[in-house]
């Protein structure tokens, strides 16, 4: 296997994974979304809200509300030996959110939420949760515990995840007569003219769409799209929860657990049925 990264910063990467195969990549996708931890509000207490949101949907939009994860210092509550509901300092984080509209109307936002532990504050402070007239308030207390997204997205640590076949393109220099039709119609900038001759300029960006073998006039084609089985380009947008390579370790690291408790399950029944 060989990794090119394309490239990365703390929230998103793109890199290039040649040496692999296509059911392998859509299961390091599939852990990302579904098995990497990340923390979300799940439990609420209200004790005030005069607000027009009813109980339920204010809970839900906290839920949804991105927050910064330490993977290191938390217990998943299923983990945790506390076995409380609402957990133990262990394996949750309170927030508290106390505000009220004075005067006209106030834009209750994630940055009103108060986090005891800073590491686990939302990830932007702009996410409006609700309006409040003079006289509303909302008091309530919010416990932020690891969870995957396989129960529920808001705990998915990705706003994107994809990958896609690397794509070919070739062009023959013998057959082409550099008209630059190709260069015109590419929705990407894949191709490009370089004085008489037309190049590919971008090869990585192209999206196997073909319309430049289609507006290509000359017979056989002297240009030609294809992809390569075992390469594919990862796109990873991080929510702001969790780093982008921390998200990549993770997932790396759970598919090995996975693939060795996968290999002593099938260890275990070669030998049942040897004693048969
Ligand atoms: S459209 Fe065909 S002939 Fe014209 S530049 Fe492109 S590949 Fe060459
Ligand atoms: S297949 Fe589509 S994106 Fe790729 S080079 Fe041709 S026109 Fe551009
Ligand atoms: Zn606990």
């Amino acid at each position: 296997m060989r990794v090119t990264l394309l490239e990365k910063d703390d929230l998103m990467a793109r890199f290039i994974v040649e040496g692999i195969n296509a059911p392998l990549a859509n299961t390091l996708r599939r852990i990302i979304l579904s098995e990497v931890p990340t923390m979300a509000i799940d439990d609420v207490v209200i004790y005030e809200n005069s607000s027009v949101l009813h109980d339920e949907i204010l809970a839900l939009r906290l839920g949804l509300i991105p927050l910064k994860t330490d993977l290191d210092s938390y217990n998943l509550p299923e983990k945790c030996t506390c076995g409380s509901e609402l957990g133990c300092p262990l394996c949750r984080a309170i927030l508290t959110l106390d505000v009220k509209a004075n005067r006209g109307v106030r834009t209750v936002y994630s940055g009103d939420l108060v986090p005891e532990n800073p590491n686990i504050a939302p990830v932007s402070d702009k996410i409006p949760i609700v309006k409040l007239v003079a006289g509303q308030r909302i008091r309530l207390e919010a416990y932020a515990k690891l969870g995957r997204g396989k129960v529920h997205a808001k705990w998915q640590p990705v706003s994107a995840c994809t990958y896609r076949y690397k794509p070919i393109v070739m062009i023959d220099y013998l057959r082409c007569n550099s008209c630059g039709k190709c260069v015109e119609v590419c929705p990407r900038r894949v191709l490009a003219k370089e004085g008489d001759k037309v190049v590919v300029a971008r090869g990585m960006d192209c999206i196997l769409c073909t319309d430049c073998v289609r507006v290509c006039e000359k017979k056989p084609r002297p240009i030609n799209i294809s992809w390569d089985e075992n390469a594919f380009i990862f796109y990873i947008e991080s929510t702001g929860a969790l780093p982008v390579d921390r998200i990549i370790f993770e997932a790396l690291k759970i598919y090995e657990e996975k693939y060795l408790e996968f290999i002593n399950l099938l260890e275990g029944l070669i030998d049942e049925s040897k004693k048969d």
